[in-house]
């Protein structure tokens, strides 16, 4: 049985939460919605998402600083980071790609590129690996006749 991807979405605006949400459903992943940042270090801790979208522009705290604390969680730092953020220059994406996003992505979003992103965060390769399945899919020998 495969288990559904589970991608924690961390956005203060609730239209693109919606959006970003409804999207990733529609895709088979398993969404778990933040609107605070402070909040969003437990969250991720609770929900082990194999993937972790966050905007930057938040309130209390930034995505940067965001990215920094899930980047300093023993279990959290290997989880995949998209950012998701209005373009503010060549320097705001280097920021945030140097603190340890894997992905960075302009709002207004592209459905496309957006999608895009995530698939390639979340390939199938690790889908089969969690599934128990071997590397090697040569198949069973046939059992010899008698
Ligand atoms: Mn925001």
């Amino acid at each position: 049985m495969r288990v559904a991807k589970r991608v924690l979405v961390v956005e203060d605006n609730e239209l693109n939460l919606k959006l970003f949400c409804d999207l990733l459903r529609a895709h088979g992943f398993e969404t778990e919605p933040v609107r605070d940042g402070r909040e969003a270090v437990a969250k991720a801790r609770a929900f082990l998402p194999d993937l972790i979208i966050t905007d930057i522009q938040l309130p209390h705290m930034t995505g940067l600083e965001l990215i920094q604390m899930l980047k300093a969680d023993a279990r959290l730092r290997t989880v995949p980071i998209m950012a998701v953020t209005a373009y503010s220059g060549r320097d705001d994406e280097d920021r945030v790609r140097t603190a340890g996003a894997n992905a960075y992505v302009t709002k207004p979003i592209s459905v496309v590129r957006f999608v895009g992103e995530v698939r390639a965060l979340l390939p199938v390769e690790e889908v089969r690996r969690v599934e128990g399945e071997s590397d090697n899919d040569t198949p069973p020998l046939p059992s010899p006749r008698t």
